[in-house]
């Protein structure tokens, strides 16, 4: 299928590894340009010149922090108006709530809340004047379905949830819409972390909390990043102007709801 987005410009955060990538090479396959942010500026230059090679598209990069004003000062600089965003950023520390500090809820509120709000309140403006835009966020399945151990994840990303709900209703008469996508366990650098924190808290081994969290999963398996990715671009297509507001979830159908 031609998404119908081919030469519009996507600004792709939290995007060297794991599911910002895989939505930056998915898009790219699209015929979409590129400016990918991350922090460290070696595995970004690696991503950027695999896509490159793969798409031949144009591939910005910028080594920045999201959660910062002046690592978003200078990603906005570098693409004050991109066609396409995806809010993204590593996710919170795992433990007990016992132990986090008001640091700790900050940290999470800026990299998972705030930072996407801000990228969103410097781009929506123009997107909606020029008639066109996607924002995508990602989100987690835990804000639909809470992780204990990710109590920092479940607080902070309800709260991105809630604001965009309500922004993405007054958007999308302009063909701007706003949608999160809530990724389940994927076979990421993040899963493998969460999944250490798992074992060295419950006490268990890592391939025992491997087994047992592909056994819960009606799947039987972890996602792929790719599947994530081609998710996240067809929501950015042309095709998807109605589709807004939305929360999807790509678990594998672990989420036990009808709805
Ligand atoms: P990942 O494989 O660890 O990749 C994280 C990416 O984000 C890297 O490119 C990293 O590069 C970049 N990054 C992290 N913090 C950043 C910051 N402050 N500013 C700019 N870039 C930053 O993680 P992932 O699995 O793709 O996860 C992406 C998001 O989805 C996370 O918020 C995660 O919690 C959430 N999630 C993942 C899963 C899963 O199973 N994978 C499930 C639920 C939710 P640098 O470190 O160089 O900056």
């Amino acid at each position: 299928m031609d998404l119908e987005i081919k030469g519009r410009h996507a600004l792709v955060c939290a995007a060297s590894k794991g599911l910002g990538r895989a939505c930056a090479m998915a898009l790219a396959e699209d015929g979409v340009h590129l400016t990918l942010v991350a922090r460290g500026r070696e595995a970004l230059e690696d991503t950027a010149r695999m896509i490159r090679n793969l798409a031949g598209v144009t591939v910005e990069v910028v080594a920045a922090d999201v959660t910062t004003d002046e690592g978003r000062a200078r990603i906005l600089a570098a693409c004050p108006q991109p066609d396409i965003l995806i809010t993204n950023a590593g996710g919170p520390k795992p433990g007990n709530f016992r132990e986090w500090s008001r640091d700790d809820w900050l940290a999470a509120l800026d990299a998972n809340m705030l930072a996407p709000i801000a990228l969103i309140k410097a781009t929506v403006d123009g997107m909606m004047e020029r008639g066109f835009g996607r924002i995508v966020n990602i989100t987690s399945a835990a804000v639909k379905a809470p992780i204990d151990i990710l109590g920092l994840s479940n607080g902070a990303r309800s709260g991105l949830t809630g604001f965009v709900a309500g922004l993405a209703r007054s958007t999308v008469s302009r063909n701007v819409t706003i949608n999160n996508l809530l990724p389940g366990p994927f076979t990421t650098d993040r899963l493998e972390a969460t999944l250490r924190a798992d074992a060295a808290l419950s006490g268990r081994s890592y391939e025992e909390v491997v087994a047992q969290w592909k056994a819960r999963n009606p799947a039987g398996r972890f996602g792929v990043p790719e599947e994530f990715g081609r998710t996240c671009a067809f929501l950015c297509s042309a095709h998807a102007g109605y589709i807004n507001g939305q929360n999807l979830l790509l678990d594998g159908g672990a989420y036990p709801g009808t709805f």
